[in-house]
């Protein structure tokens, strides 16, 4: 068992590693110092690549089923440590409650579901002689590069395929959001031989190091559109592999024969969960001209049965914004809003702290070309937005850089299928949204990412594909 009193330590080759300086976490519901964070140095990161790179030979060349147990053991140390992890993931991140049970049960499905998969060799001729088969080999050092909005279960979908795969890695956390991760780190010390995972925490100058590093072969990184570029560029000095997740503008299509207010209700969560710091929170809500007042109407309403407050009080429904940079990027977005003289159904208004509160904001059919609509808020603003003609709503769902997910009710299922198909996006739910799984494959189109995370197609990204062809018949020159 790992202390959670204890302070916050990197780990470089399954030891202990101080910071060469340090950096203050805070408690996003209060604005208070909760911890100093180690801060590594250009030297930390060189050592916790190079002992990832040591590690490599041993771990990549155990037997799959090893790999698979190991990955399997992570799932059990989490759930021996969820009532810390969950707690501390409030603290640092703010998400109440139910939200931190969800990411910290969905940590522990995660590794142990990952830890069934394995990649078969494809054999594509196998006659007389020749035999010409594909199997999939690991990489090396795999660099984990994470965002603040689900900082534990996001680092367990890099870390449990690179390592099932076969890989070593180095991970590195937001520093908005670095304590869960830390521990993290400590508890893998009593998992998995030194060398294999290592957590090391900065800033972004650390992530764009690790981005640069030569020895690094790949980079999976989940975070915004603008830093998957930066992380691109920089990943090109050595052809590194790269799975970019990144930001979305997710549609939902409402069509006029839903069940109003129970589609209001999902479709409230869909927007807000997680205080709507979520890439695929539905965030451009297109609901039917002939059924817009009432659906606006249920929204509302519902919307004032939630309990935005501090994560870690009962009852709380709904945490704060989880840093400062990103409460001002909605105070402004908001600005913006006002300033253009939109109507907000709810919220519009931001009271200054202690904590970074937005209340639940609902703007009133804006213009499909202002900022509320163009921009991923990422945060508690939501357009709610007439149409009355399908082709036009779905071209204007389209009309985005971004194509991450979308989603569509009705209860016309071939109606539903038929937009589906028509949408630009990675996934699409219909008549359900958010429902993710270790073995359905979720990644972005257009600007919203490259490759894929989860199921088989993911567990690929962390491999290289190596073809051995075999002729027992032919004789060597
Ligand atoms: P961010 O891009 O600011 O930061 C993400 C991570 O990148 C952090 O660890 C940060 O320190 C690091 N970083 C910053 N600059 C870097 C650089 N130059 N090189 C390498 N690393 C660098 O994103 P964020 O604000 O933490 O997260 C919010 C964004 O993440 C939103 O756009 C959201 O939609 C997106 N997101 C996407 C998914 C997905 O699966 N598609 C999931 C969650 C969040």
């Amino acid at each position: 068992m790992i202390d959670f009193h204890a302070d916050y330590r990197m780990t470089i080759d399954g030891a202990d590693a101080p910071g060469e300086g340090s950096f203050e976490a805070f408690n996003p519901a209060t604005e208070e110092v909760i911890a100093q964070v180690p801060q590594a140095g250009r030297a930390q990161l060189d050592a916790a690549v190079a002992a990832a790179r040591r590690a490599f030979p041993a771990w990549s060349a155990l037997p799959v089923a090893e790999r698979q147990a190991a990955v399997s053991r992570i799932g059990d140390a989490i759930e021996a440590h969820a009532e810390d992890f969950m707690r501390l993931l409030t603290r640092e991140q703010g998400k109440a409650r139910a939200g931190a049970e969800w990411e910290i049960g969905g940590s522990v499905i995660w590794c142990r579901e990952i830890a069934k998969q394995d990649l078969p060799v494809h054999v594509a001729e196998d006659s007389g002689d020749r035999r010409v088969e594909t199997r999939r080999v690991p990489l090396g050092v795999v660099g984990a590069i994470t965002p603040w909005n689900f900082p534990v279960l996001l680092a367990i979908w890099k870390i449990a395929p690179a390592l099932v795969a076969g890989n070593t890695v180095v991970v590195k956390p937001s520093p908005f959001t670095p304590l869960c991760t830390l521990k993290l780190g400590e508890l893998l010390r009593g998992v998995l031989p030194p060398g294999v995972v290592n957590v090391i925490s900065g800033g972004n100058d650390l992530g764009a190091w690790l981005t640069g590093h030569p020895d690094v072969r790949k980079i999976s990184f989940t975070g915004s559109t603008a830093t998957g570029r930066k992380v691109m560029e920089s990943a090109s000095g050595n052809l590194k592999r790269i799975t970019l997740e990144l930001g979305g503008n997710d549609p939902a299509i409402v069509l006029p024969d839903v069940d109003v207010e129970a589609t209001a209700r999902e479709l409230f969560w869909a927007s807000f969960q997680n205080s709507a710091q979520f890439c695929v929170a539905a965030k451009r809500v297109y609901v039917h001209d002939s059924i817009y007042d009432r659906f606006a109407g249920a929204l509302v309403d519902y919307a004032a049965t939630v309990k935005v407050g501090d994560g870690a009080e009962q009852g709380t429904d709904l945490g704060p914004i989880q840093n400062r940079m990103q409460f001002e990027k909605l105070k402004d977005l908001l600005a913006d809003a006002n300033a253009q003289g939109l109507r907000f159904l709810a919220g519009g208004a931001v009271s200054e702290g202690p904590g970074f509160f937005v209340p639940i904001a609902i703007v009133d059919n804006p213009p499909e070309d202002s900022r509320v609509v163009r921009e991923e808020a990422f945060g508690p603003v939501l357009p709610l937005l007439r149409y009355s003609d399908l082709d036009d709503v779905i071209a204007r769902a389209n009309d985005t850089d971004y194509g991450l997910a979308a989603s569509v009710w009705s209860r016309d299922i071939d109606a539903a299928q038929g937009i589906a198909r028509r949408i630009e996006a990675g996934t699409v739910w219909i008549n359900e949204i958010h429902s993710f799984s270790p073995h359905v494959a979720f990644g972005g189109h257009k600007q919203s990412g490259i490759g894929i995370e989860n199921a088989l197609d993911g567990l690929a990204e962390y491999t290289n594909a190596q073809t051995i062809v075999t002729n027992r018949g032919a004789t060597p020159a």
